[in-house]
Order: C-alpha cells, then sequence, then structure tokens
C-alpha cells in the first residue's frame, strides 16, 4: 500500500462501498516522473471483489477510472485526473503461481519480478523482458518487448474486469498484441497466464545476465525521473532518429533529452508536465522537419 499519507473520502460517491478511498491523492507519488497533479479518488482494493464494487459504482456514477500500475510510462497533466484511479498493488493481484510449463500472475506484481521467479523456477520465454520496468498489466496493456521478444507471445489468458464489474476471461483469437500494442483497453486487466518453456535455470540466468547488460547499457542509469518519449518505427530506432534530426540537445523548462539515451525525456527538480510535453512536441517536430518521419509517442499522456 502506498505511504502517503490520505485525506479519506467522507459523503463521497464511495463511501457506503466500505473501502478505503482517498481524496486528492498526488499521482506524482505513483510515476516514475514524478510530476502531475491528483487524482481526485485514488483506491488500491484488498481483492478482485472490492475492486468489482469501484469499478460498479464508477459505471453507474458516470465516474472515470482509470489503473495505475508502476507508473513507468504515464505523464499526468497539471490538473491531475478528474475521476478515480485504482492501483492493484493488494497481495491478491501481486501473486506469481507456477503450474509448469504455465505461470499465472496477477496483474499487479512487478514484471522484474516475474521474469526472476520464472527464470529461477528454469522457465524461458521472459528473460527477454528484464529490465523493463512496471507491472504485469501494464506490460501486456502495451505488450512490452525487450530485445528479442514480447510478453505477447507467450499470453495464453488473460482476466479483464468490465465496466460492470464481471471477469471476462480471454484466450485464442480473442486476444491481440502488436507492435508496443494490445487489444485490452477496455477494462482492467487482473491477471493473466503465460506459457513458457522449460530449459535449465543456469543457462537461463546466464542469459538473463547478458540480456540485463545490453539493456542496461540503452537505459538512462542515475535518474528514475525518466520516461521513454518514442516507439521505434519499424526497421529503425527512435533514438538514432532524434540524434540524426539534431534533436539530443533539446530542451523545454526543467525537461530535456537525456544526454547518452536521446528517446528519454529527463525531468530535473521543478520540471512540470507541460515542459515533458512541450519538449516530446519539439522533438517530434524537429523529426518530422529534418527526416519527414513522424514518431509516435510512447509514452501516456493522461
Ligand atoms: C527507463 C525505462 C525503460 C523502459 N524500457 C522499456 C522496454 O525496454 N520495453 C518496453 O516495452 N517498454 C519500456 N519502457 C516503457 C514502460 O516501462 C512499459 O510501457 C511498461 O510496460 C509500463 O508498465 P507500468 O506498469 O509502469 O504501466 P503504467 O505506466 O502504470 O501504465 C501504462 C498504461 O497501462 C495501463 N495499465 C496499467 N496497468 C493496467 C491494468 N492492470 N489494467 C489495465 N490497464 C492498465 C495504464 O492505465 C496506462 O494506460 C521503459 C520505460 C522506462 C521509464
Amino acid at each position: 500500500m502506498s505511504k502517503v499519507s490520505k485525506a479519506i473520502s467522507t459523503n463521497g460517491p464511495f463511501d457506503d462501498l466500505g473501502l478505503a478511498v482517498a481524496c486528492h491523492e498526488p499521482l506524482s507519488h505513483h510515476t516514475w516522473l514524478g510530476i502531475g497533479g491528483a487524482a481526485a479518488f485514488f483506491c488500491e482494493p484488498v481483492d478482485a471483489d472490492a475492486l468489482s464494487r469501484v469499478v460498479k459504482r464508477c459505471h453507474e456514477r458516470g465516474i472515470a477510472l482509470r489503473v495505475i500500475g508502476g507508473g513507468s510510462n504515464i505523464l499526468i497533466p497539471a490538473s491531475g485526473f478528474a475521476g478515480m484511479v485504482v492501483r492493484l498493488s493488494a497481495p491478491e493481484f501481486c501473486a506469481i503461481d507456477f503450474k509448469r510449463p504455465s505461470v499465472t500472475v496477477g496483474a499487479g506484481a512487478k514484471l522484474v519480478h516475474l521474469v526472476s521467479a520464472a527464470v529461477q523456477a528454469g522457465l524461458s520465454g521472459l528473460e527477454t523482458l528484464v529490465g523493463v520496468p512496471g507491472t504485469v498489466g501494464g506490460a501486456l496493456v502495451g505488450n512490452a518487448d525487450g530485445h528479442g521478444g514480447d510478453i505477447g507471445e507467450r499470453v495464453r489468458e488473460v482476466s479483464v474486469m468490465l465496466p460492470s464489474g464481471d471477469i471476462d476471461v480471454r484466450s485464442g483469437p480473442r486476444l491481440s498484441f502488436g507492435s508496443r500494442w494490445s487489444n485490452l483497453d477496455d477494462g482492467i486487466v487482473i491477471g493473466c497466464r503465460l506459457e513458457l518453456d522449460e530449459e535449465s535455470p543456469e543457462q537461463l540466468t546466464k542469459r538473463m545476465q547478458k540480456q540485463w547488460i545490453v539493456e542496461r547499457s540503452e537505459q538512462p542509469s542515475g535518474t528514475r525521473t525518466v520516461a521513454m518519449m518514442f516507439k521505434d518505427p519499424h526497421g529503425t530506432s527512435a533514438e538514432s532518429l532524434v540524434v540524426q534530426a539534431g534533436a539530443r540537445d533539446l530542451r523545454v523548462g526543467e525537461a530535456s533529452v537525456y544526454a547518452t539515451h536521446a528517446n528519454y525525456v529527463v525531468a530535473a527538480p521543478g520540471c512540470s508536465s507541460d515542459d515533458v510535453r512541450g519538449l516530446i512536441e519539439l522533438v517530434r517536430g524537429r523529426v518530422r522537419e529534418r527526416l519527414g518521419v513522424e514518431l509516435t509517442p510512447q509514452i501516456e499522456m493522461w
């Protein structure tokens, strides 16, 4: 659960549900960039039943609802979010359960925990995702990828909570994953089953370590207030385009292109959401103007 002190809602739309709902929760405490405004309501339900009550109430009252995972791919505006934000941090949503060669995992589990648990169990297929920050839910929705594979390739079943509060278990042709994209955008992903391959833990560990070295060399180090700006266009990297367009030294306010990894924005103290948004648009415009390529933002702007 978040350690942030919370103003607990009274006379609010969720009071009769028997849940701890915080009002005016600063979302900056829940994102990597550490900036942006507050959520009108914020809740970390203890189980699927509690989540269902929140989801149903939002649906009935027309209250906007969003999920926050690890917050590594979200830009929150200064005005915050005028609705309910849920976070699946309770143990029920973070469980990892192996039934060889499959693993069932809650959407709130950290991806890093899932990857290392699978490697230790001698099950391969997820080690390409080592170093990708965030939760399993965020990875599923955005089809997170690493060098040589994405999570969607291993997904066999996904449980999604619908606005009605019912759980829809999807498999086969009802699941679709593309480049940093999935069709899981119509509800709250609460868990999934992935199919993995048997392999010796020693070999897997070595492979994961190599992969981790590559991944780390491509990520900013020494700061957490970063976000990935653009998706890689087919056949090239967004980073190389930003460099070729001469955009690596750009900055807007306290937001700047990360010096050694030009596809990341870094937020210095005092940075605002408008700074980050402005920088992304500036870089995108420079790449369009100089190279004729339209980059697609990776970070989601709420
Ligand atoms: C340093 C750094 C390195 C990165 N490297 C990679 C990389 O190598 N590969 C890659 O693919 N990405 C990478 N990313 C981007 C990011 O880590 C991924 O997109 C990640 O999967 C986001 O997960 P999250 O839990 O942080 O999602 P969040 O940022 O919390 O949310 C992202 C979106 O997913 C939705 N969401 C989250 N959980 C759920 C849920 N349970 N149900 C429904 N919707 C949900 C949110 O509402 C939001 O729309 C990187 C980011 C950073 C900052």
